[in-house]
């Protein structure tokens, strides 16, 4: 039963063949199977989950069933849930228990979800293989001594091993797809604005976004229904309506013209996973699709020194506000507000979040601001330019999802600039605050490979399409990891 999609849940639910305290007492019991070796929950919340499936039943036994009611879910760790613990997997929020629920919980809630967890991750979502997490590393199901990738770890990672049925993720510069393309499963980073922000502890709050973690696209276009919108309480949350997200999936490409940006099969890829994409890549051409396999897009190589200034300065501000007075953890030494605020945040912050706050406060001080923030920002404008001069020509963009297949626990964590090159294919992305998904797209010697589709802003529907379309006709999706 912990196998089944959100779409065949839903199915058996209202046919009454499947209960939602029995889904949910499925996917407790795989928790607590295989939890002792992937480490993706923080927090279960088996007694609310229990409360909500009882209740979830009772609505749909009155026939009042929506797509998602009933269905257990996992909440990435920095996600406001009210009177649940929010850690952000920090020692700063280890305590930190929100008086509100995020605008995403909420609108999960009102659907009748089910609540099983929170999923660890990188801290603060700095990171990208959850060893950063100040609690411990979450191990990715298809090979247990490799990362899920990250930040996002916990909850790609509970989704591949079958623990949940889907998961909410955040991405800022590839959180959300990164760890999708690492675990085989499908995740989708919306157009900035396109889903709140309201309760997500922001990180680096231009380029932050809240996703689905799914096990296939039409999962991910039912949350998709569930989580976009107008939210009044996110003041870049973009006003437009939405549409039914399940609606576009076709399998037919015929007309959708597909640009492959070489920039993205960067030097240093591994060569299994350039040429996984590229068979993937004629798969799409086969469906129909018009592929034009020589683009460019020249300034995707400022991509990753634009991100590490812009989500450092964004980082540092933000995470200003942990001053061990208003809420957190909180150091009593000193003799000074100064040093209690010090030894508050040298305790409760971890080494990369330090190292951010370094960065960030540097490109922004006085001397420094016009050379590295405002240089990065206008830097930031001409990517965001040419990608849309791309779209004129296409619908889509196709690159594979990271460079490489998932690597061992232990390997990247002393080169912080060896971590940041995992996410060279995604940041650009989010720079640009444009849509783009993750799905399956193949395996090299067991470890999945990621494909990432692109689109420009607000077109999450030509996304799901391409994606759902190339889904039906390769089967990657249905390979289950075998823990
Ligand atoms: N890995 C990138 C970073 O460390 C992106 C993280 C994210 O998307 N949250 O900043």
């Amino acid at each position: 039963m912990n196998q089944l999609t959100i779409h065949e849940a839903h199915q058996l639910l209202k046919a009454k063949q499947l209960s939602s305290v029995e889904l949910t007492k499925a996917c407790l019991e795989r928790i607590h199977q295989v939890e002792p070796e992937v480490h993706a929950f923080v927090t279960i919340t088996e007694e609310l989950a229990l409360k909500q499936a009882q209740r979830a039943d009772e609505l749909i036994a009155k026939g009042d069933a929506n797509p998602l009611s009933g269905i257990p879910v996992l909440i990435k760790d920095n996600m406001c849930t009210k009177g649940i613990r929010t850690t952000c997997s920090s020692k700063m929020l280890e305590n930190f228990v929100p008086p509100y629920d995020a605008t995403v919980v909420e609108r999960l809630n009102n659907c009748g979800a089910v609540m099983i967890g929170k999923a660890n991750m990188d801290e603060f979502a700095m990171g990208s293989s959850t060893e950063n997490s100040a609690l411990f590393t979450t191990h990715n199901p298809w090979d247990l001594s490799r990362v899920p990738g990250g930040s996002s770890g916990g909850s790609a990672a509970a989704v591949a091993a079958g623990e949940t049925i889907y998961a909410l993720g955040s991405d800022t510069g590839g959180s959300i797809r990164q760890p999708a393309g690492f675990c085989s499963v499908t995740g989708l980073k919306p157009t900035y604005g396109r889903v709140s922000r309201y309760g997500l502890v922001a990180f680096a709050s231009s380029l932050d976004q809240i996703g689905p973690l799914t096990k296939d696209v039409t999962d991910c276009a039912l949350v998709m229904n569930a989580i976009a919108g107008y939210d009044r309480r996110d003041s870049t949350s973009a006003p437009y309506p939405i549409p039914d997200f399940t609606q576009c999936l076709t399998t037919d490409l015929k007309g959708l013209r597909i640009g492959v940006p070489k920039e993205y099969f960067v030097e240093g890829m591994q060569a299994e996973v350039a040429t996984a994409i590229r068979a993937a890549i004629n798969k799409l051409e086969e469906l129909g699709a018009t592929v034009d396999w020589e683009v460019s897009l020249p300034h995707t190589r400022y991509a990753l020194a634009v991100y590490y200034i812009i989500a450092p300065s964004e980082a540092s501000a933000n995470l200003a506000r942990y001053d061990g007075v208003k809420y957190g953890f909180s150091s009593q030494e000193g003799d000074t507000m100064w040093e209690a605020m010090e030894k508050t945040r040298q305790y409760g912050f971890g080494p990369e979040v330090k190292r951010r706050i370094m960065l960030g406060t540097y490109a922004l001080s006085a001397g420094y601001y016009d050379a590295y923030y405002l240089k990065a920002q206008k830097v930031r404008t001409i990517i965001r330019q040419e990608f849309d001069q791309a779209f004129e020509k296409f619908d889509a963009l196709v690159t594979p999802t990271s460079p490489t297949v998932p690597f061992e626990i232990g390997e990247k964590v002393a080169d912080p600039l060896q971590m940041y090159l995992s996410d060279v294919c995604t940041l650009p992305i989010n720079i640009a605050g444009l849509p783009a998904i993750s799905i399956p797209a193949g395996f090299a010697d067991g470890l999945p490979i990621g494909m990432q589709i692109i689109g420009k802003p607000f077109s999450e529907e030509t996304l799901l399409k391409t994606a759902y379309a190339y889904e039906q006709a390769t089967e990657w999706y249905k390979r289950k990891p075998k823990i």
